[in-house]
């Protein structure tokens, strides 16, 4: 019996991470426990913390963890150290997973949603971001503080080591050997500190993988080629503010927000499994969001956590088969199509299993 903490979160959470346990229970029936656990504005109404020390320590007794998503305008005017979005930082830091990996594959019968030129998109998208999820700006110093003459500032501080930047570079680098043996390492080393560094302990790593070809690019021209060469990239792996940002755009090249799923993986099988949008309050409640990212979340889990890649490749199929019978929830619906709900896209799903 695989142990799963679950964190359904808030916003449209506990109905993508419904929809994914029971696909999960369909695909291999008994063989998980599910531990709910609050975290999030949840766990803010109910205990005044976003992190309950007991919903951590769920999480890092469990074999693996799948969340839902946290957030959501009742909980904006919280003060920053109790902010749901807290909870998410200290879940990551708590199970010490670094790497984050995120599949951006655009599916044959989605391809008329992809915003891209027609002779872009036919060249095909297959790439992954490897984002380094627990260093950089996110995790360093912040402060807002007074200047000597009086005025009012902020600052946050932005701070690599080496065996950060070693450990996510090793990632990156055995992914590409089981792909198609590219990497491309983004930074900004024209204006930092910290990027000069990330570039020279990454080119020290490729030494250790001579198959794989590795490439630099500067942020801003990688947000620029993901638009206009995407089948070019392969793998992609960066720090943790500029992962952020390209993975959100890498969403959008490959059609909806909704689709895609991440897994956060640390130095043992226990990951951290989860869909990449947010608790989209706009919709919450409506029977409206797509499960389909939260989903394959789940069969990133049966595959990376417990090697169960029969399950996992089940789970993929069906979700291409239901798109390929035109079955859409209304972010991946371009009007030709079947519209449906959030939850007749899970019946569809676990019809197909
Ligand atoms: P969001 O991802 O929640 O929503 C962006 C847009 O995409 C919205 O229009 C939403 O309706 C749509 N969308 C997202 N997921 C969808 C799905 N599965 N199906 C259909 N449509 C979907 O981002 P946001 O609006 O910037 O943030 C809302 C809240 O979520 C904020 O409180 C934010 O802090 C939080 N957030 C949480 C996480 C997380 O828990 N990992 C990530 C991002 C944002």
């Amino acid at each position: 019996m695989k142990n799963v903490a679950v964190i359904p979160g808030d916003g449209i959470g506990p109905e993508v991470i419904g929809a994914t346990l029971d696909v999960l229970e369909k695909v291999a029936p008994k063989a998980f426990t599910f531990n709910e656990v609050a975290m999030g504005g949840n766990a803010i109404d109910k205990y005044g913390e976003p992190l309950p020390a007991e919903s951590l320590k769920i999480c890092q007794d469990a074999d693996a963890t799948l969340l839902g998503a946290v957030g959501g305008p009742k909980w904006d005017n919280q003060p920053p150290e109790n902010r749901p979005e807290r909870g998410l930082l200290g879940v990551r830091k708590g199970l010490k997973v670094f790497a984050n990996i995120r599949p951006a594959k655009i599916f044959a019968p989605l391809a008329s949603a992809c915003p891209l030129r027609k002779d872009i998109a036919d060249k095909g998208i297959d790439f992954v971001i490897i984002r380094e999820l627990t260093g950089g700006i996110y995790f360093g110093n912040h402060e807002a503080f007074t200047t000597p003459n009086g005025e009012r500032a902020a600052r946050d501080v932005m701070e690599y080591s080496e065996h950060e930047v070693r450990r996510i570079a090793h990632v990156a680098f055995k992914a590409a050997m089981g792909r198609r043996k590219i990497v491309t390492s983004i930074d900004k080393a024209n204006i930092l500190t910290t990027s000069r560094f990330w570039r020279e302990i990454v080119e020290d790593v490729a030494k250790e993988y001579p198959e794989v070809k590795l490439n630099h690019l500067y942020v801003d021209n990688a947000s620029m080629q993901l638009i206009r060469v995407p089948s070019e990239f392969d793998v992609i792996v960066t720090e943790n503010t500029f992962g952020d940002i390209l993975s959100d755009e890498a969403s959008q090249i490959v059609g909806s927000i909704g689709m895609i799923p991440s897994a956060s993986l640390g130095d043992n099988n226990r990951g951290l499994y989860e869909p990449i949008h947010g608790s989209a309050p706009d919709i919450a409640g409506q029977d409206k969001a797509n499960p389909i990212g939260t989903i394959l979340a789940g069969a990133m889990m049966l595959r990376y956590s417990f090697a169960m890649n029969a399950e996992a490749d089940r789970i993929e199929r069906a979700v291409d088969g239901v798109l390929n019978d035109g079955l859409r929830t209304g972010d991946i619906y371009t009007g030709t199509e079947k519209l449906v709900t959030g939850s007749q896209m899970r019946d569809a799903i676990i019809a197909r299993l």
